[in-house]
C-alpha cells in the first residue's frame, strides 16, 4: 500500500494507526489466546464512532482482510488476523450509567470488570462474564452468561439497544422499535453485520454483596456429586447459579499444602438472593456432598466477579470445545469423568466446566433472539489450557478426543462463545433451522460482500439478497 494512503488515512482518525515495526506493534497485535499469533498489515485503534466509520471505509475502499477486536478474548483469535487490518476498539470505554432507569449504555472496548466496576458504584449490574478481563462486545453478541444469569438473564436478554457501522460506513440504531429484525439478529448472531459501537443494557439492583465461593472435592468423588448435581439442580432456585469444574487445585491459602497440584472438583456457586438466606439455599449441597475445602460465603459481587481471573491469564495458549447436553445420565457423567481424569498429565491450566443453565435463560421466547439453543440445562467447556508452546499437540489432542467421546451424549447444539474456529456446519448448530435461515436473509441485507467475515460466520446465500 501507498505511503500517501497510509498517511491520508492517519491523518483521518482521531486514534492511532500502528504498522508493522512500530514500537509497540508486538504488544498490540496480540490476543488473549497466546497460541493466536498474527501480523496484521494496519491496528487502528480507535476512540471513537468517528474512527471506526474511517476504518470501516478505509478497509473497504482498500479491499482488506478485516478482523474486529474488543476484549481480545475469542479463543479462535478472530479478533485479530494477517495481513488485514484490525479495528481494534479496546481504547472505547466509555460507560453512562443511568439509576433512574438502571440502564448503562457502554462503549465496546470495555471489560466487565471495567464495566462492573462502573456500575457497581450505584450498587447496579447487569449479567456479565465469569473472567473480568473478558470483553463485553463479543461476550454479548454471543450470547453471554455468567453468575446472574439464572435470575437476569443472558447477556443479549438484557440488551435494549445497539449503535453499529455498517460495512458501507453507515451509521444505524438498532433496538425493538427502530430496525427491529436487526436487534433480533445482533444478538445472538455475532460479529457478522457490523461493527457495534454501543450497547444500552438492563441493569439489576444486585447489591454490593452476594453469597457465593466454592467447594471443592477431591477427585475420586467425582460421579458421586455430579450424580447429586444432577437431582439437585432441577429442584434449584433461579438465584442461584452454579458449575461444576475440574481443575488442578491452586497454590490459594485455603488449599492445604498437601492438596496443591492435586487433581480436584470444585462447585462454584452465585446467589443472587438476601445474602442472610445463602447458607440455608446451599444446606442440602453441604450435607449430601460433604466438601473437603469451604469457601462459601457472604462475597462483594466485585470479588467474585474476579474469583476465575487467575485461571486465564492473558496470553496462556488455549483450545476449546463445547457441547449441550439435555441431562446427566450415568453414562454422560461416567464418560465426561474418564475424559476429565486424563486431564493429570497436562498442565495444571487445563480444565473442564459444567455450567448449570436454564432459570431465566429457559424463560425467553426462542424467537425473541437469535440467541435460541436455549433449553439444554448443562453447558460443558473442555479447556486445554498450557504456557509451552511444545506442549500444544498434547493438549489439543485431549480437548478433541474429550469433545468426540461426548458426541453420543451431546444435543448436538453449540455455544457460540466457546467455539473455536470450527467449520460452518458447526456454527449452524448454534442455531436452530429456521434461525439460522433468518440469519443469513440479514446478513444477506447487511453485509452482502461478507466484509465481516473473521467470526463465527453466517453463510451469505449465493449473489447475496
Ligand atoms: P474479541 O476477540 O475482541 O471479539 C470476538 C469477536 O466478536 C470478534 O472477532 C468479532 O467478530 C466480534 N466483535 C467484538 N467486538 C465487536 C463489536 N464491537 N462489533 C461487532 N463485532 C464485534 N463467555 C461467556 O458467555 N461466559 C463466560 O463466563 C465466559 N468466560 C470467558 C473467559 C475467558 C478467559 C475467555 C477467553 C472467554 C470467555 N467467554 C465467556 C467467551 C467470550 O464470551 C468470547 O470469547 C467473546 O468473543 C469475547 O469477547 P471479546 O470482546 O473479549 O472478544
Amino acid at each position: 500500500m501507498e505511503q500517501i494512503i497510509i498517511d491520508k488515512f492517519r491523518k483521518s482518525i482521531h486514534g492511532q494507526l500502528i504498522l508493522p515495526g512500530d514500537e509497540d506493534y508486538d504488544e498490540v497485535r496480540k490476543v488473549w489466546n497466546g497460541m493466536i499469533d498474527k501480523h496484521p498489515a494496519l491496528i487502528v485503534r480507535c476512540t471513537d464512532e468517528a474512527d471506526v466509520i474511517a476504518a470501516v471505509n478505509f478497509a473497504r475502499t482498500q479491499e482488506l482482510l478485516v478482523a474486529v477486536r474488543g476484549g481480545g478474548h475469542n479463543v479462535a483469535g478472530f479478533g485479530t488476523c494477517d495481513e488485514g487490518i484490525v479495528i481494534d476498539l479496546s481504547p472505547m470505554k466509555k460507560i453512562e450509567v443511568d439509576t433512574v432507569n438502571r440502564t448503562a449504555r457502554a462503549e465496546p472496548g470495555l471489560t466487565w470488570g471495567e464495566f462492573d466496576q462502573a456500575t457497581q458504584v450505584h450498587k447496579l449490574a447487569t449479567t456479565g462474564g465469569l473472567v473480568s478481563t473478558t470483553g463485553i462486545a463479543g461476550f454479548t453478541l454471543g450470547g453471554g452468561f455468567g453468575w446472574l444469569v439464572r435470575k437476569y438473564g443472558l447477556a443479549v436478554d438484557n440488551l435494549l439497544s445497539v449503535n453499529m457501522v455498517l460495512a458501507n460506513g453507515q451509521k444505524i440504531n438498532a433496538g425493538p422499535s427502530e430496525n427491529a429484525e436487526l436487534f433480533w439478529g445482533v444478538r445472538g448472531g455475532g460479529g457478522n453485520f457490523g461493527v457495534v459501537t454501543s450497547f444500552r443494557y438492563q441493569l439489576h439492583d444486585v447489591g454490593h454483596m452476594v453469597f457465593g465461593g466454592a467447594f471443592f472435592y477431591t477427585a475420586e468423588k467425582a460421579i458421586e456429586l455430579l450424580r447429586f448435581y444432577r437431582d439437585w439442580t432441577p429442584e434449584m432456585s433461579d438465584e442461584l447459579t452454579t458449575m461444576v469444574a475440574f481443575i488442578t487445585a491452586p497454590p490459594e491459602p485455603f488449599i492445604p499444602k498437601e492438596l496443591v497440584g492435586t487433581p480436584m472438583i470444585v462447585l462454584a456457586l452465585c446467589y443472587t438472593g438476601p445474602v442472610s438466606q445463602g447458607e440455608e439455599v446451599i444446606e442440602a449441597l453441604r450435607s449430601a456432598t460433604k466438601p473437603d475445602i469451604e469457601h462459601v460465603g457472604p462475597v462483594p459481587y466485585l470479588a467474585l466477579q474476579t474469583m476465575f481471573d487467575d485461571t486465564a491469564p492473558n496470553g496462556i495458549h488455549s483450545y476449546w470445545k463445547t457441547e449441550y447436553f439435555g441431562n446427566l445420565n450415568d453414562d454422560t457423567i461416567n464418560v465426561l469423568v474418564e475424559q476429565a481424569t486424563k486431564m493429570k498429565e497436562l498442565s495444571h491450566f487445563s480444565a473442564v466446566h459444567l455450567h448449570h443453565w436454564g432459570g431465566a435463560i429457559d424463560c425467553v421466547d426462542k424467537n425473541r433472539t437469535a440467541f435460541t439453543n436455549r433449553n439444554a440445562p448443562y453447558v460443558l467447556n473442555v479447556i486445554g489450557q498450557w504456557n509451552d508452546p511444545e506442549s500444544a499437540d498434547k493438549h489439543i489432542a485431549w480437548t478433541r478426543n474429550f469433545s468426540r467421546a461426548m458426541q453420543a451424549y451431546s444435543t448436538g447444539q453449540k455455544y457460540l462463545n466457546f467455539m473455536g474456529d470450527e467449520d460452518r456446519s458447526r456454527v449452524k448448530a448454534a442455531y436452530d433451522p429456521i434461525t439460522y435461515e433468518r440469519l443469513v436473509a440479514l446478513k444477506n441485507k447487511y453485509d452482502p460482500t461478507n466484509f465481516f467475515r473473521l467470526n463465527q460466520n453466517i453463510e451469505l446465500t449465493a449473489n447475496g439478497a
